[in-house]
């Protein structure tokens, strides 16, 4: 075997997180080595082509307060435009089938007035939590003990309430509502500014208000592009890390590396994956099986023309019988067609995940034409991306933190393991879960790192 390549800095994974860490840490003047699974960089977003045209198939979006993302495309020349939201959106709740404009559904008085009051009640709860420590709010044991849908259950009366809020929550945490802890759904809203709202809407302060110009895609590939020649090596999946107090060794597929500190920017269900020699605290390790990724499949379909704009609707779907949803207008800008993307989450995409492509078009066409009618029922092209089987994913956008997960093993999250240090979006303080979480927690162990060695 060769002898191993030694670094200052190794890097596991070829995320937003890893790569940004790895621009940070060369321009430090620092030894680096990202080492990545896949043939590609960019990890949970990627590029796809639809009728040509490229387009996401992961993580997408921008908001107006995301700002080191903001930040990363005027660096990196890329450009944003609004998500396309003029005209009525369609919302379907039990059963029924509704337009309406603006941000308040049509439903019956009694069931809005109960939904608001939830919402209110999750921005209120949001707000007694420190998203850097979500564990330490005064009634964090309470809220972890139990899940979103027992507190649903305590809390609405009316079953379209019931069923707005369990949309929003699987479009949001791709899980359902008996999945994850309370205490995680109210510090996912507190992470990106304490109200709800925001994580489910794409006007003005939406998380889904912006998108990159040519594709978010981008921003790893050209994140990479800067890195200094050889520093990135692809199709090199980490099997296992030693660190001693002398140095880190890692061995990889292709290799070993030698290394003074390691940074892991992978979700930690990924981490599980690695074979750690030297022992790791308990509630580190048990956190590795205790956020599992949440399950989503993201398609995108085109039609000749955008004939939901004909009809004065925007594109934008809720349902809670469909399987794919929420689903918005993709049209890129300049196209004489028309794209729609949507999202198969949570149990739906569960019951897709693995099945041949055909069957999963099917199923969206399906969607579409209780949606839309006969006018979604012949689309001229169709991709996706089944993120469960993808086996450096294993599900997105973010893992899920069952009851007694963040009170037991939430303090683990960021703390550093010796040389050891953690990245990845899911140990970000501000949008945990989002391309602007992985920017932060570059930043946090880029810090770390510097700090630890004046
Ligand atoms: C369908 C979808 C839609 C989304 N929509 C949005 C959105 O609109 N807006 C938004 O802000 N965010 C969105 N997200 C989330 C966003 O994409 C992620 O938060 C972000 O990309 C996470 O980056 P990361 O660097 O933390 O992790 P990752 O991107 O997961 O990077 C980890 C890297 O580590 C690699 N790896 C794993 N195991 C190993 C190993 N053993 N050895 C070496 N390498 C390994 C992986 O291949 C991967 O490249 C979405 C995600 C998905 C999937």
């Amino acid at each position: 075997m060769s002898a191993p390549q030694t670094v200052d800095v190794c890097v596991i994974g070829a995320g937003l997180a890893g790569l940004r860490a790895a621009q940070q840490l060369c321009e430090a003047g620092l030894r680096v080595c990202v080492l990545e699974a896949r043939d590609r960089v960019g990890g949970r977003t990627e590029g796809g082509v639809l009728c040509g045209q490229a387009v996401d198939v992961g993580g997408q979006w921008l908001g107006k307060t995301q700002t080191r993302a903001l930040g990363l495309c005027d660096e990196l020349g890329l450009s944003t435009y609004a998500q396309y939201s003029q005209g009525q959106r369609l919302i379907e709740v039990g059963g029924k089938l509704r337009r309406y404009r603006g941000t308040i559904p049509r439903m019956s008085l009694f069931a809005l007035l109960d939904a608001d009051r939830a919402l209110r009640r999750i921005n209120r709860a949001a707000a007694q939590i420190d998203p850097a420590a979500p564990w330490a709010a005064a009634e964090a044991a309470r809220w972890d003990r139990m899940t979103i849908d027992q507190w649903l259950q305590q809390t609405l009366y009316t079953q379209s309430a019931r069923s707005l809020i369990d949309i929003v929550v699987r479009a949001v945490l791709t899980c359902d509502a008996h999945e994850a802890s309370l205490l995680q759904f109210f510090s996912y809203v507190a992470a990106a500014g304490g109200k709800v709202e925001t994580l489910a809407e794409t006007l003005d302060d939406g998380a889904q208000h912006l998108k990159i110009a040519g594709g978010a895609f981008q921003l790893a590939q050209r994140l990479a592009a800067r890195l200094p020649a050889g520093v990135l090596q692809l199709g090199a999946p980490v099997h296992a890390v030693e660190a001693s107090e002398a140095g880190v060794q890692i061995v990889h597929a292709r290799g070993q590396v030698q290394a003074d500190r390691l940074v892991v920017a992978l979700a930690p269900a990924l981490a599980a994956g690695i074979a750690f020699a030297s022992p790791l605290p308990a509630a580190r390790i048990q956190l590795h099986s205790r956020l599992p990724m949440g399950s989503v499949i993201k398609a995108l379909i085109a039609y000749p023309r955008p004939f939901w704009k004909a009809r004065g609707l925007s594109g934008e779907v809720a349902s809670d019988q469909g399987a794919l949803g929420p689903v918005m207008d993709a049209t890129p800008p300049g196209s004489e067609h028309g794209f729609l993307v949507g999202f198969f989450d949570g149990h739906h995409s569960r019951a897709l995940a693995g099945m041949p492509l055909e069957h999963r078009r099917d199923a969206a066409i399906r969607a579409l034409q209780r949606y839309f009618g006969d006018a979604a029922a012949q689309p001229i092209g169709y991709v996706d991306k089944d993120w469960i089987s993808d086996p450096w994913s294993q599900g997105c956008y973010v893992g899920i933190a069952a009851p007694g997960t963040l009170t037991t093993c939430g303090p683990a999250l960021r703390a550093p393991c010796g040389r050891i240090h953690w990245a990845g979006t899911e140990t970000a303080t501000r949008w945990a879960g989002y391309l602007e979480g992985a920017l932060e927690s570059a930043e946090r162990v880029v810090a770390e790192i510097i700090a630890a060695r004046v």
